[in-house]
Order: structure tokens, then C-alpha cells, then sequence
């Protein structure tokens, strides 16, 4: 069967190259996709061209799509394939809200009693600041929409809190993603995924991860699209994987259902392990970058087969290398703020390293930076500890680190915590 992957960045290079192992798999289009793929046929469609996409699906004999990032998904990209009957891997564009409005997120959770941060939702600003002054601080303010990332602020004072709601409420700072907000408590813990492929109430768990948001060493900086991940994670305990499933995503793959909006595809949530338990920071209605990157190596079940039972809802549980997946982003200097760009990319030819393209160009016989994230470099190996010293031992001595950015402490947190 021929299969397309929709999307361009690491994320996608990841899931082109699980389809490309499958021995059902004659061919993987990428749209767009990007040069370092090689194991893919990048094809110059847009991710939001529905209608391009539909055509090459059509003219092309391809059985399967996967949609890759959320933008599509909340323009209704499988609501139209699905109108014309093609088969593809994601929510509809209802479906996908669990995503793209947090406000309503947050209210499928109270409902379903999944335990997350307390909060109130506001479209008006007089009636958000008055609520503010009443709770304690640090507390977070949410920009209802999707905003990359950036529409989330922790505040530590009244007067910033006020700020913030001032640009999103009323400036329309953050356009249409900011029009109404979430005040939530803040939570404290230690952070991690959890991933599932979902149909309806089905759910096929896969392992808990971890990504590193901020661009710096420590935590430090910015927020970033993820600097780095590993999976599984070896502090967390049997007891927070199990609330992680039977609290959060085993009970919102339900209640979706019951709202009539059941979900279909990877149901992502983003959690916190806080002194009271597990609780959610965030769902999202598709895989993380670059939780993706060290989930896929670790799956022994082939992909193909484990969309076949999702999509038949058929008991299957997958399998798994008894290992440690774990990868460090190399990102251009300068992001997430103004980057460098067309820097060379070192060659890294290695049996124990894999390199993810997230956004490369071809130039004859070279790879170039076309990006703020550019690659992935991962390990599988037997230990988290193992799988990190093979990663930063080509990090740092094939010259990325003279010419890109990347933190040089992914996985120190989970080596450090679960030494005692
Ligand atoms: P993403 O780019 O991952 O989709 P997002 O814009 O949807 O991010 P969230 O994941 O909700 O935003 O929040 C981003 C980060 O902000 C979280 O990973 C977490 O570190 C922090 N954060 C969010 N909510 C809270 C909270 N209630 N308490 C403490 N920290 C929080």
C-alpha cells in the first residue's frame, strides 16, 4: 500500500521512516515534507491545501493518510477526506477542539471529573481582572486558541496578571486565539506525556515520555517547540502511568464519545505529577515534536498494523523494545528568537546514533539549516544513561556545537532523580 504523511518537520521524518519499515508499505509521500527524508517522497502540497491533497491521495492510489501537525486538523482535513471517503488518521475538526480551545478542554474535564488545574474562563476583561485580584499568585493565563506555544504566561504579579489579560482581552494582542482566556492555578511537578492512539472509548496506550520545553540548560529561557525527550521515564511510578490512563486518557476518550464528538487519532496528554497526584497541563490532538522522534524507534508493532485495529477498534497491544529512546534537538542560534539560517550541517554517520531532519535543505551533495529546529539526534540504547552518552558524544565532537544551539543536559533530571 502507498501511504501519505502529512506535515513537514521532525515529527513527520519520524513517521515517514516508521511507515517506510512496514513490509505493507510500497511508497511514503510526504506533503510538503522536506529534503532530508529520504526515505519518503516529498510531494510540494501545503499542509492546509485540503483540496490539492484530496487530489494526489485520489490520483495516486494512497491508502492511508496521517496528519501530522494540528493546523489541518482544526481546518477539517478529515472531515473532507472523510466526506470523500478516503482513509485518514486524525480527529475530525470537533474532535480536534480538545485542542484548539482550552477553554472547552477544561470544561470536558470538570465535567468527566479529570483531575487539572482549577479555573474560571473569561471573554471579558473587567470581569477576568476582578477575578485575578481575588486568587493567589503565580497563576497562569491562557490564551483560549492555539498560539504556538507562546500564548501561555506565568504570572508572578497582580499588575503583570492585568498586563497580560490587557493584550489578549483587549488589544487583541494575540488575535483570534486570545479573544476570550483560562486563569488557572498554577501547579507544580514534574512534567511529562503521555501519548494514545484513540477510537471512540478503544485506547492503545503508548509509553510515557518527556520533553524539554525551554531553549537553555536548567530550564532555562524561553519556551520552545521541545529541545529534547526521552521515553520511557524512569521516575515516574507504576501508580502515575496508571492514573495517567484510568484518570485522564481512558476517561476523556469516553467522554468525548459521550459528547458525540468521539475522538479518533493520537490523543496526547500533557501532564504534572503535583503533590496531590497526577493532573493535566494540556491535551493535544495529535503527536508531540519530539515525543514522536524517541516513541516511534522503541515501537516494535508495525505501524500499519496498529492503525488497522484502531480504525477496526480491535484489541491489539503494542509492543516495545526493552530500551531507552532518547533525543537532543540541534536548533539554529538565535531561536527561538531571530535565527541563523543555510548553515551546513555536519555529516554524523554513526551505527548508534539516528538523525531526524526537521527542517533541512539539499544542496548538491550537502544539508543545510532551512529552520529554527533542524535536526534530531537520538539513540536507542539499553539505558537512558547509555542512549545519552551516545548522543552527546557526536554532539559534541562532529562540530554542531561551534555552528547550532542545543542543550547539553536532556534526560540529567530523570538520570539524577532516579539514582535515588
Ligand atoms: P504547546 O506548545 O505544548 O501546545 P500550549 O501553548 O498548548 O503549549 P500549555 O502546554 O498549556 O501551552 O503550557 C505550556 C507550558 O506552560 C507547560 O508545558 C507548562 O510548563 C506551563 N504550564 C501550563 N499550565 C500550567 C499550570 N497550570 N501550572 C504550571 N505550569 C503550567
Amino acid at each position: 500500500m502507498n501511504v501519505l504523511v502529512i506535515g513537514r518537520g521532525g515529527r513527520e521524518h519520524s513517521l515517514v521512516q516508521k511507515f517506510a519499515e512496514s513490509d505493507d508499505v510500497m511508497t511514503v509521500y510526504v506533503a510538503p515534507g522536506n529534503e532530508g527524508m529520504v526515505e519518503g517522497m516529498p510531494v510540494p502540497i501545503m499542509e492546509r491545501d485540503i483540496d490539492g491533497l484530496i487530489e494526489f491521495v485520489k490520483e495516486n492510489g494512497i491508502d492511508w493518510t496521517f496528519v501530522g501537525p494540528e493546523q489541518p486538523l482544526m481546518d477539517g482535513i478529515v472531515d473532507a477526506f472523510e466526506r470523500e471517503g478516503l482513509k485518514i488518521f486524525g480527529p475530525t475538526e470537533a474532535a480536534a477542539r480538545i485542542e484548539g480551545s482550552k477553554a472547552y478542554a477544561k470544561q470536558l474535564m470538570k465535567e468527566a471529573g479529570i483531575p487539572s488545574a482549577s479555573y474560571e474562563a473569561f471573554d471579558d476583561y473587567e470581569e477576568a481582572v476582578s477575578y485575578l485580584q481575588k486568587q493567589p499568585l503565580p497563576i497562569v493565563i491562557k490564551a483560549d486558541g492555539l498560539a504556538a506555544g507562546k500564548g501561555v504566561v506565568i504570572v508572578q504579579t497582580f499588575d503583570q496578571g492585568k498586563a497580560v489579560l490587557e493584550d489578549m482581552l483587549l488589544n487583541n494582542g494575540f488575535g483570534v486565539a486570545g479573544q476570550s482566556v483560562v486563569i488557572e492555578e498554577f501547579l507544580e511537578g514534574e512534567e511529562f506525556s503521555l501519548h494514545a492512539f484513540v477510537n471512540g472509548s478503544a485506547v492503545y496506550p503508548l509509553l510515557p515520555a518527556q520533553d524539554h520545553k525551554r531553549v537553555f540548560d536548567g530550564d532555562e529561557g524561553p519556551n520552545t517547540g521541545g529541545m529534547g525527550a526521552y521515553a520511557p521515564v524512569p521516575h515516574l511510578s507504576v501508580d502515575d502511568i496508571q492514573a495517567a490512563l484510568q484518570g485522564v486518557v481512558q476517561p476523556m476518550a469516553e467522554k468525548m464519545e459521550q459528547e458525540g464528538h468521539p475522538f479518533k487519532g493520537v490523543l496526547y496528554a500533557g501532564l504534572i505529577v503535583t503533590r496531590d497526584g497526577v493532573k493535566v497541563i494540556e491535551f493535544n490532538a495529535r503527536f508531540g515534536d519530539p515525543e514522536t522522534q524517541v516513541l516511534l524507534p522503541l515501537l516494535e508493532t508495525d505501524l500499519v498494523t496498529v492503525l488497522d485495529h484502531v480504525e477496526r477498534k480491535q484489541p491489539l497491544t503494542l509492543a516495545w523494545k526493552d530500551a531507552t529512546c532518547m533525543g537532543v534537538v540541534v536548533a539554529a542560534k538565535g531561536y527561538p528568537g531571530p535565527y541563523e539560517k543555510d548553515i551546513e550541517i555536519p555529516a554524523l554517520f554513526t551505527e548508534d546514533t539516528f538523525l531526524i531532519h526537521a527542517a533541512t535543505k539539499r544542496m548538491i551533495n550537502r544539508y543545510m539549516s532551512d529552520g529554527g529546529r533542524v535536526l534530531l539526534v537520538g539513540s536507542v540504547a539499553k539505558s537512558l544513561q547509555e542512549a545519552r552518552a551516545n548522543v552527546y558524544r557526536h554532539l559534541d565532537s562532529a562540530s554542531f556545537r561551534d555552528r547550532f544551539h542545543y542543550r547539553t543536559d536532556i534526560g540529567a533530571r530523570a538520570l539524577k532523580a532516579s539514582a535515588f
